[in-house]
């Protein structure tokens, strides 16, 4: 089956055509850097990821260009309101999200641009953009004339005259036409010399849209495969890097238009006016980081997602099936004297299930069911007791599909330990109390005192602690 994507420009399903064979130019709208990044963020960082990941998996070369916006009015704000520099807090911000990143899976993408480091490229397109008279500077503003681009609306399918009725002029533009839009802003009095450039235009620094459209087109060509993000940015940001782009060069800018849809808290909409903005540092506080990728990941990209705790929870018990089955197939195959040993061939059946799921637009969704079925079997054929081999190709498979969603990559025994010390944390369990009472009721083994010993075990059950005896002593987990 051909790869197939829902594009926003032409608002249905397609099948994909590279621009050059067997490579995929990918550009994604990064972060605004003005705080701690939130679960929505999260939600298009893993989108993309896994798009990435599937596509090399694949076969496909990628290029993956993902850029960071340090140079914004809400950074200006927030910079000023801390006393601080733009760029100090900008580049504050970078590191925390990529500490974020670091924990939800997220990759780091092939180049991550920052706005600031391509001023030149942006007042070079928009000197092109005043000489094809596209644009026009305005007591030291540049705005970018959206009559004279025949194409306006055509991603958002919106009509100019309808966009008219609600355009107005804030107080200080001097537009000619309230539906225009900057492309450079003048400085204003107060804003720091980090965040102001020179130009023909006066000193100023660019407008947002122009930011991403200097930076897509330096990586990537004129003429690209996948230009993505949030869906909150078809407009006007991405209508306006369309008629910015396309004006300035004559010809498409990208030929894919891939966004992902919102995510919903409790059913309501996330915003700062209802307090219930989550950031992914908050979240990782009680949730691995794996757990929340998978409950991302758990609908497809385009859907809503409403968060609840029940079903990061259910994401949670899903990627601890994962990993108690990958430990579970190891200690199988070493007990056989085959660990590491690698299976006859991969599962074909398998793999072109869970392929065909994700070359359906990244249907996470289904993936992940049908790698819950390949699990099932891994599971099912270790309990009857299967040839090596056979369980061996089975784990292999897991391991590998797993892999492209980002899930189930680390070490098994290690992550059970690292994800039980967050649910412990998060249900109030101290794990040395645990490994006290682990300690107690051995002792109690020892002196066959059986009876306190089951009451020990009884104990820590009622906290939500499950004891597990084996050759090498005995495991703790929390129950989820
Ligand atoms: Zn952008």
């Amino acid at each position: 089956m051909p790869l197939r994507v829902f594009n926003t420009l032409a608002n249905e399903k397609q099948d994909f055509t590279p621009v050059r064979p067997g490579r995929i130019g990918i550009y994604v709208c990064g972060i605004t850097v003005y705080d701690l990044a939130h679960i929505g963020h999260a939600r298009m960082l893993s989108a993309f990821d896994v798009a990435v990941r599937f596509l090399r998996w694949a076969g496909w070369e990628v290029a993956f260009v993902r850029n960071w916006t340090d140079v914004d009015d809400k950074i200006i704000r927030r910079a000023l309101e801390r006393g601080q520099d733009p760029g100090q807090l900008s580049e504050h911000f970078i590191e925390e999200c990529r500490r974020d990143m670091q924990s939800l899976g997220v990759m780091v993408a092939d180049v991550e641009p920052k706005a600031t480091d391509h001023i030149p490229e942006m007042q070079a397109l928009i000197a092109r953009l005043i000489e094809r008279g596209n644009a026009y500077a305005s007591q030291g503003d540049v705005y970018f004339a959206v009559r004279s681009f025949a194409g306006y609306g055509k991603l958002s399918k919106r009509h100019l005259d309808d966009l008219r009725a609600g355009a107005r002029v804030e107080p200080g533009e001097q537009k000619r036409d309230p539906l225009d839009f900057a492309l450079w802003k003048a400085a204003k009095p107060g804003e720091p010399a980090s965040v102001t450039w020179e130009s023909p235009w006066g000193p100023g620094r660019p407008g947002w849209h122009i930011e991403c459209s200097a930076m897509c087109q330096k990586y990537l060509g004129t003429t690209f495969d996948v230009h993505g993000g949030g869906k909150d940015l078809v407009f006007p940001h991405h209508e306006n890097e369309i008629a910015q782009s396309e004006a300035a060069s004559g010809q498409e800018l990208a030929h894919y238009w891939l966004h992902n849809g919102f995510i919903t808290m409790d059913a309501e909409k996330m915003s700062k006016s209802l307090g219930n903005v989550r950031t992914i540092r908050d979240l990782l506080a009680h949730w691995d980081g794996e757990a929340l990728r998978a409950f991302l990941l758990s609908t497809h990209y385009r859907h809503p997602i409403n968060f609840t705790e029940a079903a990061v929870l259910e994401a949670d018990r899903r990627v601890d099936y994962f990993y108690e089955s990958l430990a579970k197939g190891d200690a199988y195959l070493a007990q056989k004297k085959l660990a590491g040993r690698s299976g006859s061939e991969p599962l074909g059946e398998h793999v072109l299930a869970f392929r065909e799921a994700m070359e359906d637009d990244f249907n996470t969704a289904e993936a992940l069911a049908r790698l819950e079925r390949l699990y099932g079997t891994l599971n099912a054929r270790i309990d009857a007791k299967a040839r090596p081999d056979e369980v061996a190709a089975l784990l292999q498979t897991a391991r590998a599909l797993s892999g492209v969603l980002g899930l189930a990559s680390r070490a098994p025994l290690e992550a059970v330990r690292q994800r039980r010390q967050i649910a412990a944390g998060r249900k109030g369990i101290d794990p040395k109390w645990v490994e006290e009472r682990i300690g107690a009721r051995i002792a109690a083994r020892k002196a066959k005192d059986f009876v306190r010993a089951d009451a020990i075990r009884a104990e820590v059950a009622a906290r939500g602690v499950e004891l597990r005896d084996g050759p090498g002593g005995t495991e703790w987990r929390v129950v989820l």
